[in-house]
C-alpha cells in the first residue's frame, strides 16, 4: 500500500492529494519552467493523472493552456501546482508544493541546453540538453 501525499499552494486556497507512486522526477531548466516558477529550474515529479486529486480550491485554479496540456496555478496566490502533460495522461507535480516528503527524488537535470547562465549545477546528477534520452 502506498502512502498518500498532501500538497498545497502558498496561500492555502488549493489543496491536493497524490499517491506516493511517482514514475519519474527531474529538474527542468527550460525557459518555460523557469518563467512559470520564477526560479532557476523546476523540480517536478510525474504520475498518472488519475492518481492526483484536488481536494480544495479546484474552482480557484488559473489554467494556462487547454485540456491536452496546461499549467495549473492557484488563482489567488499564483503558485504553480501541476502541469497536465502527455495529452492529458500525466501530471507533473511541482515538487515545491508538496507538504509531505515523497519517496522519489529528482534523478536528472533536463533541458540544461537552455538553462539560466547565472545558475551553476553543483550536484552529480546526469545532465541532458533536452529530455532524458530514450
Ligand atoms: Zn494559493
Ligand atoms: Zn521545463
Amino acid at each position: 500500500m502506498s502512502q498518500t501525499l498532501a500538497g498545497k499552494c502558498f496561500c492555502g486556497a488549493v489543496h491536493y492529494q497524490v499517491a506516493d507512486e511517482f514514475v519519474y522526477a527531474a529538474n527542468c531548466h527550460c525557459s518555460n519552467c523557469r518563467r512559470a516558477t520564477g526560479s532557476a529550474f523546476k523540480p517536478f515529479a510525474g504520475i498518472e493523472r488519475e492518481k492526483f486529486r484536488l481536494v480544495a480550491g479546484d474552482d480557484r485554479l488559473l489554467i494556462f493552456g487547454d485540456e491536452s496540456g496546461h499549467d495549473a496555478h492557484c488563482g489567488r496566490c499564483g503558485s504553480l501546482i501541476d502541469s497536465l502533460v502527455r495529452d492529458g495522461a500525466y501530471v507533473h507535480v511541482a515538487m515545491g508544493t508538496l507538504v509531505d516528503d515523497p519517496t522519489i527524488r529528482p534523478t536528472a537535470h533536463i533541458f540544461v541546453g537552455s538553462k539560466a547562465k547565472w545558475f551553476t549545477i553543483t550536484d552529480d546528477l546526469p545532465q541532458y540538453d533536452g529530455h532524458v534520452p530514450g
